[in-house]
């Protein structure tokens, strides 16, 4: 067994489960339809990547969250094994504990089996509540499906929150809105539709028009917040502060955590071993990403290459993933995690990008605006800019 690091402890994992029943058109997830006996292998893998993980780190789960992929088309059995690899080798999230679910994979009995097993929240990818909004989006449940599904998943016991999609043309927002809003759930995840390279909505051209994008933004947050919502985050509303995601936060706020499976991304503290990356020119352990390969690659043991992240890297991402908290970022700890005086480093372009209107102080932490929210790429990637600048200036 590799000696555990100091002070590296990992408080939260994420597990990808890539198997869904159909292939949405505008899904640019590593995603696959079951085929043989691909889920047994993968289950398999998965039992040894979470037992060298637990080997390798101090873990001490505080949430927990499988997604995808749809991991609740999962089989019974399936997904006991899955959560008994888990608990037996990482141990089980102590605050949190979210299922990704596809409204047509619900029933009383499997929601009862969930809440047994463990799982404690609910993301449920409603999308829309109007059915031609769904079929347009090639999703396989009807808006029906999707309110028997949040209420089974209430009944059981579940927080519930619900993705949505905006900007799709013709899209009856108000409705999608206020239909999510009366069944009840504590927590919606709203999100632009976006028209990845490689899809099948790129290859058949479909394109999301500027003004309905805007309007999906704006619409969004004005028809939530009137219904007693918090934007709390660029694209997630909670009804009350328990009901945030405590696992987002962690990616949010810059916190460590494991990616399992296929495709799994996961950010790492340093560590000292021999098979540890290391970073001989810089004369110092870094902290890295890892992104696992797909299922073929991944189920023959191969990991993805390490990411090692320079302090500007590390301040960059804090920035990226921190501007999107209605909180901004602590400016403190983003300085103590990169090891950068981050005032005196990017100093000239925060204080641009205020005189813009784009960002604002509050105390010691950096806030995007409203308007720094919309163009939150183009601020990150000014500050982005600083970073190669500084590289080319420097010996
Ligand atoms: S259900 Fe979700 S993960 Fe699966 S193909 Fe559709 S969008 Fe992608």
């Amino acid at each position: 067994m590799n000696a555990r690091p100091p002070s590296a402890v990992i408080r939260h994992a994420y597990i990808h489960v890539p198997f869904c029943p159909s292939i949405c058109p505008y899904c640019d997830f590593h995603v696959l339809e079951r085929r043989g006996d691909q889920v047994a292998r993968y289950l398999t893998r998965l039992d040894e990547e979470a037992r060298e993980l637990g080997q390798r780190y101090d873990v001490q789960l505080e949430t927990l969250y499988l997604g995808g992929g749809t991991p609740s088309f999962l089989r019974d059995d399936e997904m006991k094994a899955l959560v008994a690899s888990v608990r037996a080798h990482l141990g089980w999230g102590r605050l949190e504990n979210t299922l990704e679910i596809n409204p047509g994979t619900v029933s009383p009995a499997r929601a009862a089996l969930w809440r047994e097993l463990g799982f404690d929240r609910a993301s449920v990818g409603i999308q829309s509540l109007d059915d031609a909004t769904l079929r347009f989006l090639g999703r396989q449940h009807t808006a029906q499906t999707a309110r028997d599904a949040v209420t089974e998943l209430l009944a059981a016991g579940f927080r519930v929150s619900g993705d949505l999609i905006t900007a799709v043309a013709g899209q009856p927002l108000e409705r999608d809105i206020e239909g999510l809003v009366a069944l009840g759930v504590e927590h919606v995840s709203a999100y632009t539709l976006t028209i990845e390279p490689g899809t099948p909505f790129a290859r058949r051209g479909v394109e999301v028009d500027e003004d309905d994008e805007r309007r999906g933004f704006e619409q969004t947050e004005t028809l939530l917040t009137g219904a007693g919502f918090e934007r709390y985050e660029i694209s997630n509303y909670a009804r009350t502060p328990g009901a945030h995601s405590r696992h987002n936060r962690a990616y949010w706020t810059g916190e460590y955590f494991l990616g399992l499976g296929p495709g799994g991304a996961g950010f790492y503290p340093p560590i000292q071993s021999r098979d540890a990356p290391t970073s001989q020119d810089r004369g110092q352990p870094l902290p890295f990403r890892r992104t696992n390969p797909h299922l073929h690659e991944w189920l023959t043991g191969a990991q993805g290459e390490a990411e090692l992240l320079s302090p500007g890297d590390v301040a960059t991402d804090s920035f990226f993933m921190g501007l999107r908290l209605r909180e901004g970022v602590h400016l403190p700890t983003v300085s103590r995690r990169s090891g950068l005086d981050v005032l005196a480093h990017y100093g000239e372009v925060i204080d641009d990008q205020i005189g813009r209107g784009l960002l604002e102080r509050s105390g010691e932490y950096l806030r995007a605006t409203p308007q720094g929210w919309w163009q939150l790429n183009s601020v990150v990637a000014a500050l982005m800019e600083r970073d190669s600048e500084a590289e080319t200036l420097s010996p």
